[in-house]
């Protein structure tokens, strides 16, 4: 109990010692908002010739029908149904160049509301039909990857809600359409939403006994269901366990391992990538009256987004705390 203390509270020194540096440039790209059950409804024509499609499987039709998950002809993106006002997030870290955010939610015309990214790899990705007003960045700003950049409408060609996700490559000095699926462009394979988790079990899924005045340690070990490497050494991004119900509350809990009154601990790891196995280790101290009380935790990309609470199983932690013998 002790040694497992003094192993947590070591990589937590270890996390604020290598805090320099941001390692997610070697990160691909994920899908570009956070809801898992959002799906694919028309992908990218790979084919120029009018009524030809080349759809993301390799398919080629010949037809100008729709082909509701592959393909319709001529069609430069990856279309995501989504409800208006849904978030946006940057698929993966980069500079806006370029945004308009000013026709109406709901217009259809030609022109929609867009936010325009540059990323390292020299790619562009391209957030179109959204909400007026937005836009949560301005041009010239730097994103995170899963940063919240704007909110989704049906502005300008737009025959449903949706989300028009494109990506763009320079080629003989211009600006073309590529397709992130066919070229497996994001860090899985289909892509996933960028933050995403599911619990698999902790240290001790009953109730933890602390005499009171003494420190416990406790582990939770989560799967990265989502599609970004869960990393400890950065600041913005990097994945911690925080308090919740309500978020970032001061806990009676907060052990001399903690980083501050509301978060516990960063990810054990300095990696974790997709569908691996993080563990989040972080000590319960009891200060408080003898009795039962319940700790509510959640995960966090710091500074970018909370996960989905309910998705991980609604993570909490009985405490009973019963009375210090030595008094
Ligand atoms: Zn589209």
């Amino acid at each position: 109990m002790i040694a497992r203390f003094f192993i947590g509270l070591g990589f937590a020194l270890a996390a604020s010692v290598a805090n320099a540096g941001s390692t997610f440039a070697t990160d691909d790209y994920t899908l570009p908002f956070y809801d898992p059950a959002v799906s694919l409804s028309y992908g990218v024509d790979r084919d120029p010739r009018a009524c030809y499609q080349l759809d993301w499987t390799g398919t080629l039709w010949h037809d100008c029908n729709l082909h509701y998950g592959r393909v319709y002809d001529g069609h430069t993106g990856a279309d995501y149904p989504m409800s208006l006002g849904s978030p946006v997030a940057a698929a993966r870290d980069g500079a806006v160049v370029d945004l308009f955010e000013g026709y109406g939610t709901q217009q259809f015309g030609t022109y929609g509301n867009y936010v325009l990214v540059s990323h390292a790899d020299g790619r562009r990705t391209l957030y179109y039909h959204l909400a007026q007003n937005g836009a949560l960045v301005s041009v010239g700003q730097a994103v995170h990857a899963g940063q919240g950049i704007a909110s989704s409408g049906c502005s300008g060609q737009c025959y449903g809600a949706h989300l028009h996700f494109e990506m763009r490559k320079s080629t003989s000095g211009s600006w073309v359409p590529v397709d992130p699926i066919f070229e497996q462009r994001y860090t899985t394979n289909p892509g996933r939403v960028p933050f995403l988790a599911a619990y698999i079990r902790e240290s001790n899924a009953g109730t933890e006994v602390i005499e009171r005045y003494s420190t416990v340690t406790h582990w939770v070990e989560f799967k990265n269901t989502g599609g970004r490497t869960w990393r400890n050494n950065t600041g913005v991004g990097r994945i911690l366990l925080g308090t919740w119900n309500p978020a970032q509350h001061s806990s009676p809990f907060k052990a001399a391992d903690w980083g501050s009154t509301w978060f516990a601990t960063n990810v054990d790891q300095s990696a974790v990538g997709p569908d691996g196995i993080g563990r989040f280790t972080f000590g319960l101290h009891a200060d408080v009256t003898p009795g039962s009380y319940d700790e509510d935790f959640n995960l966090l990309a710091n500074s970018l987004r909370w996960f989905d609470y309910a998705r991980l199983g609604s993570f909490h932690v009985p405490i009973y705390v019963i009375t210090n013998t030595s008094q």
